[in-house]
């Protein structure tokens, strides 16, 4: 069984990913994380993620950079949203997720091209998303918590930005697929999320079996 997740930056999808994967005891891969290599490792060799050669060049990280810390900053996710726009960048993240996804006993992906792109036959499709006011104030608390300095108004300007380039991209855009449910966590507390999210996945299971 394959369960695509998709969604915008903050959006709560990676949480409730992993939250699916406890209930349906299902291994999750956050697709974001292999972006953020791509955009970790273009900087550190001194690259320029808007150049396709750079880009595509740093595709060929170490498995240990998706440990690093660092790939959770803001930075380092604008810089994965520069490489994702290149054609040849996902072409060379594709077969990874592809061979993930297709593990025997299934598997859980989140990003925001698993249902319309990686895995358009998943069994189980929810696109989540929440204001962008609702999202800047998720990192703000974030960057909070973790001891930081968070300006809201910088953070908003980010999501947007993010928003703008992951949804108007030529190559797989943001978008929800065919057959998905919007999941719109704005009002709804993590616990709610959660299981609004296994609602609508044991539902479309459920659809699928019926003759
Ligand atoms: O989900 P996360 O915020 O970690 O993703 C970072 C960036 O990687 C996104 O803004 C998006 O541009 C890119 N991405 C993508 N396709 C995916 C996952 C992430 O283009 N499947």
């Amino acid at each position: 069984m394959i369960i695509a997740v998709d969604g915008p930056a903050a959006s709560g999808k990676g949480t409730i990913a992993r939250a699916l994967g406890r209930h349906y005891a299902l291994p999750c891969l956050d697709t974001g994380l292999l972006y953020r290599a791509v955009g970790l490792s273009v900087l550190k060799a001194g690259g320029d993620p808007d150049r396709e050669s750079d880009a595509l060049a740093a595709c060929t990280f170490q498995d240990s950079l998706l440990d690093e810390p660092a790939l959770r900053s803001e930075a380092v996710g604008s810089l994965a949203s520069r490489v994702s726009i290149h054609q040849s960048v996902r072409e060379a993240l594709v077969a990874r997720q592809r061979v993930f996804a297709s593990q025997p006993g299934g598997a859980i992906l989140d990003g925001r091209d698993i249902a319309t792109v990686i895995a358009p036959d998943a069994d189980a499709k929810i696109f989540v998303t929440a204001s962008v006011h609702i999202r800047a104030q998720r990192r703000f608390s974030d960057g909070i918590a973790q001891g930081g300095h968070p300006d809201m108004d910088s953070l908003i300007a980010d999501i947007q930005a993010r928003d703008t380039r992951d949804m108007s991209r030529d190559h797989a855009p943001l978008r929800m697929a065919e057959g998905a449910d919007l999941l719109d966590t704005s009002d709804l507390t993590i616990e709610q999320a959660v299981q609004r999210a296994i609602a609508l996945v044991d539902a479309q299971l459920e659809g699928r079996l019926r003759p």
